[in-house]
């Protein structure tokens, strides 16, 4: 097998209704789209979304770290199975202007690009195998000790900051709808958050739902437990990334009389990110994403690495993911063991150009099957793919001429 052409875009998606959290509020997402095409006919999707408040990166910088990296030069070997696609893949080196850039010293500037580049590719090599994404898993040996393999897996909901009424209305829904887990963000400015789970709670009694707090950073490690102590009678299992980046080693000191288990996301998008979390102690849980650890197969070391120091894993996912990262999930979310709680798939509910003509979209219970076609197991909806393109470029490897 050989790459013959590689496609990237830069789409623009609307969301369905605004998304709002402590460190963001979006109505649209600018996310990145990578198609490759082998020798053999066989074509794959990958998908980034980058967010500067996580790994440093915007569309914009992804944009030149792509077209200046000779990623079609890079990836021109050709390779004969799975195996070797991973490899390959795991080999890119993205031109970085500024190695200065803290993103750069933790090792996650431009995760989102090579989210994107690894899926398209691995997705293609599977398709061409005729096994789905999911194989990965089985394929990499640190990943032994997590592999399970599932034939449907269960998501969480999630409840982001909106008015009294709202808030109520939506845990309605995921009451009716039947989920075990919600997800809630707090830290929101001119919102009481008490008020808020009080609130939710009433509706979600803690022997129906799994009750967990995201704050985006909001909060300071010196103010951290006076924050946090009005909210735990509302029994609340995990609390994510309570304070900014910058702090993160202080929540070595107060992670043992906190009373709930420290979740880290934005302060966990790296390898480096990670041997430095388990070494200091700062936290129980890893937020793993895909597009934000720099695809599937990083995303499966720090699951693994997770699991090797005795720590908790969850998968999450960004606001605006299409299908593609949806089925990346799904592909995920399958093949490992013992995932604390599952974000993702949300598509019909979040995004007005999902890309894909299958619908991933979770179902009652927030439950979804796994996908057992070749590769990614989709189809990519081109037309809608067109709607919702802002630029795009295409690089094709030099075929060398025998000499
Ligand atoms: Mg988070």
């Amino acid at each position: 097998m050989r790459l013959t052409r590689l496609t990237a875009y830069h789409v623009r998606i609307p969301l369905k209704h605004k998304v709002r959290h402590a460190s963001h509020a979006r109505e649209e997402t600018d996310s990145l789209i990578v198609r490759c095409e082998l020798d053999n006919g066989a074509i794959g999707w990958g998908e980034g979304l980058p967010r500067p408040y996580v790994t440093g990166e915007t569309i914009d910088s992804v944009w030149s770290l792509l077209s200046e990296s000779d990623l079609a030069r890079q990836l021109s070997e050709p390779f004969d199975n799975l195996t070797q696609a991973i490899k390959r893949t795991e080999q890119v080196q993205l031109k970085v202007a500024d190695d200065k850039n803290s993103f750069v010293e933790r090792g996650c500037f431009g995760n989102s690009a090579r989210c994107a580049i690894e899926l398209s590719l691995l997705d293609a090599a599977a398709r061409s195998e005729g096994v789905p994404l999911s194989r990965v898993t089985e394929l990499l040996p640190e990943a032994f000790a997590i592999r399970e393999s599932k034939s449907q897996v269960r998501y969480s909901a999630a409840i982001t900051a909106m008015s009294p009424w709202a808030t109520a209305v939506r845990a309605w829904k995921i009451r009716l709808y039947g989920f075990h887990q919600c997800k809630v963000k707090v830290g929101v400015a001119d919102v009481d958050d008490a008020d808020q789970l009080r609130r939710i709670r009433k509706i979600l009694s803690a022997s129906r739902v799994d009750l967990r707090i995201d704050a985006n950073e909001a909060w300071t490690c010196a103010n951290l437990e006076s924050k946090l102590a009005p909210l735990r009678p509302f029994g609340i299992t995990s609390l994510e990334q309570p304070v900014p980046h910058q702090q993160v080693a202080g929540l070595a000191k107060l992670r043992g009389h906190l009373g709930v288990p420290l979740m880290l996301d934005e302060s966990l998008c790296s390898l480096t990110d990670a041997h430095r979390a388990i070494e200091s102690g700062t936290c129980d849980l890893f937020n793993v994403r895909l597009s934000k650890c720099g695809g599937f197969v990083s995303s499966l070391r720090l699951a693994a690495l997770a699991h090797q120091a005795g720590l908790g894993y969850q998968l999450g996912c960004q606001v605006g993911e299409t299908g593609i990262l949806s089925a990346a999930g799904r592909h995920f979310a399958c093949s490992v063991a013992n995932i604390r709680y599952l974000e993702g798939s949300y598509d019909r509910h979040l995004v007005r150009e999902r890309l894909t003509v299958q619908d991933l979209t979770f179902v009652r219970r927030g439950l979804a099957p796994a996908l057992v076609g070749p590769g990614l197991g989709i189809d990519i909806d081109e037309s809608a793919l067109q709607r919702v393109t802002v630029r795009h470029w295409e690089q094709q490897p030099t075929v060398r001429q025998p000499t």
